[in-house]
C-alpha cells in the first residue's frame, strides 16, 4: 500500500510518518507540507525523530497524490479542501483527520467522495470509535429528562472548539435521541443564560498545557449521573487508526466512510 502524508511536519504528520514506516506492507511514498514550511527539504524521518529515511518533505502535493494509493491528511480545513480535489482528480483514496471543517468544506469533501473512497473521522482512535457507538446506545435508552453535557480538554495549541471529537460524541448522542446536533447542541454558554432547556446537548471546552485529548460525556438525571470518559495518552492512537483506514480503502468503491465502517461496527 503506497501511502502519502500531507502536513508531514505537523504534530500528527510526524506520528503518521513513524506509523507508516513501522507498518508491514505500507510504503511511505512521500511527505508534503505548506510551501512556506521551515521543514521543507528536511528528511521526514529526521523531523519525526526516527532518523533519516531518505524521504524529504516537499511542497509538491500534485506529485504526492499521483504516486500514492492513499493519502492521509491531518492538516487544516483550507488545505483539506484542496487535497480533496486533488484526490478526486487522481483517483487517490483520502483519509481525513482534519477537524474544524465548515459546511462548505464538508460539501467539497462529499463531492470528492463521489469519485474516491474517503474515510473521515474527527477522532481515529479505536477506543473513541467504540465509545461513540456506546454513547448513541445510552442516549437512546435514556429519556430526554436526562441532561447530556460534554466536557473536553486539549493542549494550548488547538485552534478549534469544541473539539471535533466532542462534536462527534454530541452527534452520536443526538442521533440516539432521534435529533441532530444542529437542533439540540448548545456549543458554548456565557452571561445570563437562563435555566437549562430540556433535551439540549451542552458543551464545555477547556484548553491548557500539553493535554492530548480528554473527553467526558455526562448523562445527568435526577439523583444519579453517568459519566463516560476517554483519555488519550499518546497521539499514536490516531495514527494507528488512520493507517488502518488507509489499508481498508484498498479495492473499496467511492463513498464517504467513517471509522465505524473501517472497524466493521
Ligand atoms: P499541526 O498544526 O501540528 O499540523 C498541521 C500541519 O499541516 C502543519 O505541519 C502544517 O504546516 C500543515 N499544513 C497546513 N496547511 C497545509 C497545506 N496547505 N499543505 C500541506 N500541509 C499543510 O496540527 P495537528 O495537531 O497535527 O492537527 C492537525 C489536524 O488534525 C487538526 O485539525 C486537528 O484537530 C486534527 N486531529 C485529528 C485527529 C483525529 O483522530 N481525527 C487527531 C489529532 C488531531
Amino acid at each position: 500500500m503506497k501511502i502519502g502524508i500531507v502536513g508531514g511536519s505537523g504534530r500528527m504528520g510526524q506520528m503518521l510518518v513513524r506509523q507508516v514506516r513501522q507498518t508491514d506492507g505500507a510504503i511511505l511514498v512521500g511527505a508534503v507540507d505548506r510551501p512556506d514550511s521551515p521543514a521543507l527539504g528536511r528528511d521526514a524521518g529526521e523531523v519525526a525523530g526516527i532518523g533519516p529515511i531518505g524521504t524529504p518533505i516537499t511542497g509538491d502535493t500534485e506529485a504526492l497524490f499521483a504516486a500514492a494509493d492513499a493519502v492521509i491528511d491531518f492538516t487544516a480545513p483550507a488545505a483539506t479542501r484542496a487535497h480533496a480535489g486533488l484526490a478526486a482528480r487522481n483517483g487517490t483514496a483520502l483519509i481525513v483527520g482534519t477537524t474544524g471543517l465548515s459546511d462548505a468544506d464538508q460539501a467539497v469533501l462529499d463531492e470528492a467522495a463521489r469519485r474516491i473512497p474517503l474515510v473521515q473521522a474527527p477522532n481515529m482512535a479505536i477506543g473513541v470509535v467504540l465509545l461513540t457507538a456506546v454513547i448513541e446506545q445510552v442516549a437512546r435508552a435514556l429519556d430526554p429528562s436526562w441532561d447530556i453535557e460534554i466536557v473536553e480538554m486539549h493542549h494550548r495549541h488547538k485552534v478549534d472548539a469544541p473539539s471535533g471529537t466532542a462534536l462527534g460524541f454530541g452527534a452520536a448522542a443526538a442521533a440516539g435521541r432521534g435529533t441532530t446536533l444542529k437542533e439540540a447542541g448548545i456549543l458554548s454558554r456565557e452571561g445570563h443564560t437562563g435555566p437549562r432547556p430540556a433535551g439540549k446537548i451542552g458543551f464545555a471546552a477547556l484548553r491548557g498545557g500539553d493535554v492530548i485529548g480528554d473527553h467526558t460525556v455526562m448523562f445527568a438525571g435526577q439523583g444519579e449521573r453517568i459519566e463516560l470518559t476517554h483519555k488519550a495518552a499518546s497521539r499514536d492512537i490516531y495514527a494507528v487508526g488512520a493507517v488502518r483506514a488507509a489499508f481498508w480503502t484498498r479495492g473499496r468503491p467511492a463513498g464517504r466512510y467513517s471509522m465505524r465502517d473501517v472497524l466493521g461496527l
